[in-house]
């Protein structure tokens, strides 16, 4: 049965992982991974969440199956955190959201759907973008193909080129966007330009579907959820994906929600019912212990405020480190600006590294990035900012 099966090429990140692992030197860094660690270096678990598994453990629940789009409560928050509470979008019943295993498994929801409804349509996704929008999309049955996005002599995004692409697209293509806090690059739009991309979808009649893995890493819930207002506003059907992965910092409880903005509440309990089905197929009902938590921290006002306080702590945390990795760099001996690397927002630098000054910096000093250059910046801390300065000017050679 499996004598011609072949095997499937190493995920890249997880592959640097076990070469970490591996490796004897004891200063060692890991900046593949797009995960968050605190200060001391370590994956934080959350004060408001502990308070929140307090909390649930205080009064044990049995483990019934929730409904097929989940905790109703849960969808109802995630409503509110993505479309804020006084949106007309939800006072019409024009959005479905159902709770999802991660971000991952919102955005696969929406494409298995996007399939059914759409099954000739391509998609487009941001060159480069997260490596698993290509291969979910292509999973899923669609031909996916590449907008352009960075633009790596200017160190920002070819806006330019990006609207061209999207200008030529045709109507129908499915255009997969990051809401906020481009992974891998860390540039994103401004509203201006944001608001030009949505002429296109409007004009083009293209499906957006936004991705919102970092809500709240680049400015703040509010801030970073104007973008989805302002497509709202403007587009009568997308889709958003949402993860709690990053900013809940649970990432191994498979926590997100995908919502789908429909035509009116007809449509939209047309569009929930076969959404359903998508669900039912696959894993038939989400689990409950990730969605409780993040629900519970939502639902009271002291937990939600110390939640809202903590991301801003992680948010502040990493923008200190990217200042901190700048003047390392130029304390170093770097010369060149490097400034752009505070331009960015989120958990990620596109430090600008070849691939082979990359390999460099995991063979010669054991600092893992990828090696389109990029580095988690949220890895960093003030034990090892200096060390991985220090590398970085290594192998630049200024
Ligand atoms: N989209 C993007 C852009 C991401 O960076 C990630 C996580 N790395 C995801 C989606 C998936 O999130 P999750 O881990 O919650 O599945």
């Amino acid at each position: 049965l499996f004598s011609a099966v072949q095997p499937a090429p190493p995920d890249a990140i997880l592959g640097l992982t076990e070469q970490f692992r591996a490796d004897p030197n004891p200063r060692k860094v890991n900046l593949g991974v797009g995960v968050y660690q605190n200060e001391q270096g370590v994956l934080p678990l959350l004060r408001s969440v502990a308070a929140a598994e307090r909390k649930l453990a205080a009064q044990p629940q049995a483990k019934g199956y929730l409904a097929i789009d989940g905790l109703p409560t849960y969808d109802a928050d995630v409503k509110e955190l993505v479309f804020g509470a006084g949106s007309p979008l939800l006072a019409d019943g024009r959005v479905v959201t159902v709770q999802a295993l991660g971000g991952t498994g919102a955005l696969k929801i929406g494409a298995d759907f996007l399939r059914q409804v759409s099954p000739d349509a391509r998609v487009l996704i941001s060159n480069p973008s997260w490596e698993n929008h290509q291969a979910l999309f292509t999973r899923a049955g669609f031909t996916v193909a590449k907008y352009r996005y960075y633009d790596a002599e200017a160190k920002g995004v070819d806006v330019a080129g990006m609207l061209a692409d999207l200008d030529a697209a045709a109507p129908g293509t499915i255009v997969v966007l990051h809401a906020c806090c481009h992974n891998p690059t860390g540039y994103d739009l401004t509203p201006e330009q944001w608001q030009r991309v949505i002429d296109v979808v409007v004009e083009r009649d293209l499906t957006a579907f936004l991705d919102m893995a970092y809500q709240g890493f680049s400015a703040g819930i509010e801030e970073d959820g104007a973008v989805v207002r302002a497509f709202a506003e403007r587009v009568p059907s997308f889709f958003v994906s949402t993860s709690f992965s990053k900013s809940f910092s649970l990432y191994g409880e498979r926590v997100g929600g995908l919502s789908i903005v429909c035509a009116d509440a007809d449509e939209a309990a047309r569009v929930l019912s076969q959404v359903k089905i998508v669900i039912r197929t696959n894993y038939s009902n989400p689990p409950t212990h990730g969605a409780a938590l993040v629900e519970t921290v939502l639902a009271d006002p002291e937990l939600r405020a110390d939640w809202v306080t903590e991301l801003g702590e992680m948010r502040d945390r990493i923008k200190a480190m990217r200042s901190a990795l700048v003047a390392g760099l130029a304390d170093a001996g770097v010369t060149r600006d490097m400034s752009y690397i505070t331009d960015q927002v989120g958990m990620f630098s596109f430090s600008g590294l070849t691939k082979e000054q990359m390999v460099r910096l995991r063979t010669e000093f054991g600092v893992y990035g990828t090696d389109t250059g990029r580095i988690c910046v949220a890895a960093l801390n003030e034990g090892n900012v200096g060390y991985v300065s220090a590398s970085i000017a290594a192998v630049l050679d200024d």
